[in-house]
């Protein structure tokens, strides 16, 4: 017999906001939250970041003193530092208030076999770090940082390759495969980072292969979908189907997108269908999907919601609780990046969930293409920028309001 429940069911963990900026922002002193102020009011300039980026660049490639600068201010704000052991002190803060982190090695730069060497050479140091540690469950890596992005691109468009790339492919296989292993051994976690959709087929065909390999007993290995790709939820279930029937556990970290401005107008200059949701709506809709069919098949699969949406967030963390399902469960975490939603990270954090935060770390040069990024994706004043200064102007007020009474 059908029965209707007397209880209405909650909209929300009535302990759960992320209007808290008490929590988000504790152990932050005034200068702290004031400098943090000015440096995202000035990325909020569209205008300045546009000019600021290739004055920077040519900066810092003709030797100008502008490393100090960029150290002490948004290096220091979105990065851990140039080496694992300038992290530690992050990363201490960080686990004081019960979350994660996953050192993230970020140079971008030079394709030479050395540096892919040096990098996996890295990568595994961070693999080492985390051993042992419930502090970093997680290590990472971006997979143009093993091997040469043309060569991902040729393969992606089915091109023959020469027996000289065939060994270099072999060498970039050979790379990713020895960090899965030693994830493995170490007992992490291991994110596979997503880029750009004309190289993404040869690194989801590497990630699968890993996930079968790694993923036989427990979720080792995650893949990552990007879900402004309007495929992109297609992939994400045929994969699931693909890992059941294989029997292999599914890792997926899901995300928007970081590259949405280059992919469509990619696809506009050479004149193919852009692979990237035609609204910012249906990317929000098949990101909560995503979630949606993750929590449908949470035995199974072992999801990371890598973003800084707080509806998303708050779906993810309610569909939980309607589903009884422990903030602590090993299959779910919470992901956000260094210096950004804090508010997100901190609430979630004291409300008992799983988190962690990327901390991109390296010589301050070869990070900066990442700083960029950042710079870039917060120059909308109506977007996380936004966000983040009025959350900042609120808790100086709170202060205010609390030194009074
Ligand atoms: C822990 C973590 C790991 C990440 N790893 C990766 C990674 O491996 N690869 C990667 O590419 N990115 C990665 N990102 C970045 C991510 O893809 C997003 O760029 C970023 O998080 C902003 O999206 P959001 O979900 O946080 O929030 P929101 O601010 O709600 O969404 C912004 C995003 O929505 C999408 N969007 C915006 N406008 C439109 C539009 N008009 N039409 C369609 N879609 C639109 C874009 O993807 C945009 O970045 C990661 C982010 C985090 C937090």
């Amino acid at each position: 017999m059908k029965t209707t429940n007397p209880m209405p069911i909650p909209v929300s963990t009535p302990s759960l906001s992320f209007e808290n900026t008490e929590i988000a922002f504790k152990g932050q002193s005034m200068a702290d939250l004031n400098r943090a102020f000015w440096l995202f009011k000035l990325v909020s300039s569209n205008t300045l970041v546009k000019i600021g980026t290739p004055i920077t660049n040519l900066a810092l490639k003709v030797g100008l003193p502008i490393e100090g600068i960029i150290r002490d201010t948004i290096f220091k704000h979105f990065c851990g530092g140039e080496t694992i052991e300038d992290c530690e002190a992050r990363i201490q803060t960080l686990t004081k208030r019960g979350v994660g982190t996953i050192l993230d090695y970020s140079v971008e730069g030079e394709e030479t076999e050395e540096v892919f060497d040096a990098t996996c050479e890295e990568i595994l140091k961070t693999v080492n770090r985390a051993k042992g540690d419930p502090s970093i469950p997680f290590s990472v890596f971006k997979p143009t940082g093993l091997g040469r992005f043309e060569l991902f691109e040729k393969i992606n468009a089915k091109e023959a390759l020469t027996d000289t790339e065939e060994q270099e492919f072999q060498r970039i296989k050979n790379r990713i495969d020895r960090i899965c292993s030693e994830s493995l051994n170490a007992n992490i976690s291991l994110l596979i980072d997503a880029e750009h959709s004309w190289i993404q087929d040869t690194i989801d065909d590497i990630a699968r292969e890993m996930m079968q390999k790694y993923n036989r007993e427990k979720p080792v290995i995650y893949n990552t979908y990007q879900i402004y790709r309007h495929d992109k939820l297609a992939s994400l279930k045929a994969d699931f189907y693909y890992a059941k029937t294989t029997n292999f556990y599914l890792g997926a970290k899901l995300v928007r997108g970081a590259y949405m401005e280059i992919e469509r107008k990619r696809a506009q200059e050479m004149g193919y269908p852009s692979p990237i949701h035609s609204t910012k709506k249906a990317t929000d809709q098949d990101y909560n999907d995503a979630i949606l069919f993750c929590l449908d098949n949470i035995d199974r699969i072992a999801i990371m919601a890598g973003t800084h949406n707080e509806e998303s967030s708050l779906l993810l963390a309610n569909e939980m609780d309607k589903r009884n399902i422990a903030h602590t469960n090993p299959h779910i975490f919470f992901a956000q990046l260094l210096g950004m939603s804090d508010n997100l990270s901190f609430n979630l954090s004291a409300s008992g969930y799983n988190v962690a935060k990327y901390m991109p770390y390296g010589p301050i040069k070869a990070v900066m293409p990442y700083l960029f990024r950042r710079a870039q994706e917060n120059t909308s004043v109506a977007g996380q920028t936004g966000r983040e200064l009025s959350l900042i102007i609120e808790e100086k007020k709170r202060r205010k309001r609390a030194s009074l009474s």
